[in-house]
């Protein structure tokens, strides 16, 4: 609570941080947010919040929030200077045009932003597709959970968590891998160690020793990479030890023999190889997960970041299938933690190259049709290009303008060198953020935009829940939310949006997309929140995927039969350690929001963790400065022995911009959607 101050009213809306989705109370007088407090009876934290959720709301009165767009009034070389909203948007919507007219809808890229609301999503999609003639959208769904939308699609059908949070609270086994819940989505974290208080066995698959591999009954600490080897030893051993449901694979799946086939090179011994962890330890972990009534499978980014990220989302799904645990009444099921606020509604928005709202394909012509015929303009045919692609389509001249919503590109995505020589090689660069971030100085046009708390809309959770986001205060002066700033640009370029206000955006969607037919504010104003899909007016929203069949052609689930590859980079004799990135407690992303609260006394700055005979052989002590390279580039950091980490490896995280961790990572991305493999860097350490 801000000291002396007593709020004056209270606005109910969902956290804009992490992908939990936790409801938030508000509480404001005339000069902004006195205090927030988790809401009470909400669905999701019933009553819990955590560090960020809380106290982490500060940066909105922050002096150096933008709040004048800024322009280059001589072009690239000259400076950024405040410019009016008509200046800037003029320009802009000329400036689009003419590349549009003249190099076609190709030559531009938008990407969106998972910290938007669904209807900023959804009008930014159909700007894209009306307005600019393109598919190149893509959101930072890219950068992290793109394997579980490709993975779980091809499993089970559709793009999301098969079953509810609440589900947890009957799991009597939780595997958890490639997550430190604990420290990025905190509530879940606190709520399986309520879990195992209780009784229930935790599995963790992590090469970290986190909070939750401390009280875990079998910690199979692997080499980053390897996680297809310890998933299908595990399959193997749930097969070979008759723990898998014969009935449940017989009727409900398809691939069983295949599946098999690729087992046989799937021993424990094999696999403790591999990862570097003990064949029994895998038995171990396969027969507390087989023999749970219960067991629910719950996972992070160290499953999807990797070159093999949708291999490894699938022979995760398999274990669940092979205890029969989807689609079943009492299942448990998978429930992937989605990093951002809104990353799952940004994809379920359609703000992807490849698919409308609703996963509905722009490759199918009947979906075009129909869209089309709604928007009155044709939906281009040709899917559009990913976010790596986009980089490399600048550095080639076919892309020549890129908008960018909501995202530090600079310090966010993999080998910052290659994303600033993209974006010196676009002609035209549009940033749209709260702060002037390190993407945003590098832009020709940067408008000023409305964080979370100052925002109207509906944000979707990790568990497909739709709730409602409310602005509690006005933007300062000046500043616009996303929504507006695309409606008046649509406006400007001679469009229609459609709709009037973020309402009228999730009726239109609603009207298009059949799995989110049933959506709209005032339902959700009355009813709290809805799972999609949720078809109709009447539908009460599905909890639980899959009761009545699995959303695939057949309606059966497809195991998957996938052979373990290893990583993109393997340590060598130049670059011995293998560097993993994640997240830290106090802090988000790229850190622009929390560091500038009081968060930031928590974690002033990053550090570079190390193990501690690690430590010793390189004579480093605590805080003594270690310059870390990799192939791309360098940094120095403060060195931090801890147990945590495993030897041979190292962590830090990327949300400092003054350690730019993402000079390092490489280019390396999943095969089948090009997710960056943050989870595995090959670096070299020397004291600096
Ligand atoms: Fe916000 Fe996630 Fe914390 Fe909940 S757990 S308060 S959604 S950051």
């Amino acid at each position: 609570r801000a000291a002396g101050r007593a709020e004056t009213a209270t606005t109910t809306t969902t956290c804009g941080y992490c992908g939990v989705g936790c409801a938030l109370d508000v509480h404001t007088d005339n000069a902004g947010v006195v205090s927030v407090t988790p809401t009470h009876g909400a669905p999701v934290n019933r009553g819990h919040a955590c560090v960020k959720g809380r106290f982490a709301h500060g940066f909105l009165r922050s002096g150096d929030r933008l709040t004048q767009p800024l322009i280059r009034s001589a072009g690239r070389g000259s400076p950024l200077r405040p410019a009016t909203w008509e200046e800037a948007l003029t320009l802009v919507a000329a400036e689009l045009t003419r590349i549009r007219d003249a190099h076609g809808g190709q030559a531009i890229g938008m990407i969106c932003s998972a910290r938007a609301t669904n209807e900023e999503n959804y009008l930014a999609q159909k700007f894209a597709r009306t307005m600019l003639r393109t598919n190149n959208i893509d959101n930072c769904s890219r950068l992290c959970h793109a394997p579980t939308a490709a993975g779980l699609g091809a499993s089970f059908g559709f793009a999301g968590g098969t079953n509810s949070f609440d589900d947890l609270d009957r799991a009597d086994c939780i595997l958890l891998v490639g997550a430190n819940p604990t420290e990025a989505h905190p509530v879940v974290g606190s709520r399986i160690m309520a879990r195992v208080t209780a009784g229930a066995r935790l599995l963790v698959v992590d090469p970290r020793r986190t909070a939750l591999a401390e009280v875990a009954d079998v910690h199979l600490r692997g080499r980053p990479g390897s996680n297809v080897a310890v998933f299908n030893g595990l399959a193997r051993v749930l097969l070979e030890e008759g723990y898998a449901d014969r009935a449940y694979l017989e009727a409900r799946t398809t691939g069983l023999a295949e599946l098999e086939a690729v087992l046989h090179d799937h021993n424990p011994e094999r696999v403790g190889e591999i990862a570097g962890i003990p064949a029994d330890s895998v038995r171990a972990a396969a027969r507390l997960f087989g023999r749970a009534a219960h067991p629910v499978i719950v996972y992070g980014l160290g499953v999807t970041e990797h070159l093999h990220g949708t291999d490894g989302v699938r022979t995760l799904a398999n274990l669940a299938l092979l205890r029969g645990t989807v689609g079943t009444p009492d299942g448990c099921g998978v429930l992937p933690l989605r990093g951002q606020n809104n990353v799952q509604g940004a994809s379920d928005m359609g703000a992807l190259p490849d698919v409308l709202p609703g996963y509905q394909k722009v490759a199918e012509a009947a979906v075009r049709e129909r869209f089309s015929h709604a928007w009155g303009v044709p939906v281009p045919e040709r899917p559009g290009l990913r976010i790596p692609a986009m980089f490399g389509a600048a550095l080639t001249g076919d892309l020549r303008a890129l908008y960018v919503i909501g995202e530090d590109l600079l310090t966010s995505d993999p080998d910052a060198g290659h994303v600033r020589a993209a974006l010196a090689a676009c002609e035209f660069v549009i940033s749209q953020d709260i702060f002037l971030s390190r993407t945003a100085e590098a832009a020709d046009v940067v408008f000023p935009a409305a964080a979370f708390l100052e925002k109207d809309g509906t944000f979707v959770n990790f568990e497909r829940r739709f709730q409602r986001v409310r602005a509690a205060v006005a933007p300062p002066p000046g500043v616009r939310s996303d929504f507006d700033i695309l409606h008046a640009l649509i406006t400007a370029m001679g469009g229609d949006p459609g709709f009037p206000d973020p309402a009228g955006a999730m009726s239109e969607c609603a009207r298009l997309t059949p799995v989110f037919g049933g959506i709209s504010h005032g339902r959700l104003d009355a009813e709290g929140s809805l799972q999609w899909p949720c078809p109709d007016r009447g539908h009460p929203g599905t909890p639980t995927l899959y009761l009545e069949g699995f959303a695939t052609v057949d309606r059966r689930a497809a195991l998957a039969a996938r052979p373990y590859l290893p990583p993109g980079e393997t340590p060598d004799a130049e670059y011995p350690f293998v560097l993993v990135t994640g997240r830290r407690l106090a802090h988000y992303n790229t850190g622009s929001m929390t560091r500038r609260t009081p968060n930031a006394e928590l974690l002033p700055a990053e550090t570079l963790d190390l193990a501690p005979g690690d430590a010793a052989a390189l004579g480093l002590s605590e805080g003594d400065p270690v310059e870390i390279r990799s192939r791309r580039g360098h940094l120095v950091l403060p060195a931090r022995p801890t147990a945590e980490v495993a030897p041979g490896q190292l962590f830090t995280a990327f949300h400092f911009p003054e350690a730019p961790t993402n000079e390092l990572t490489s280019r390396h991305t999943d095969e089948i959607t090009d997710c960056p493999e943050y989870k595995v860097t090959a670096v070299a350490l020397r004291r600096a």
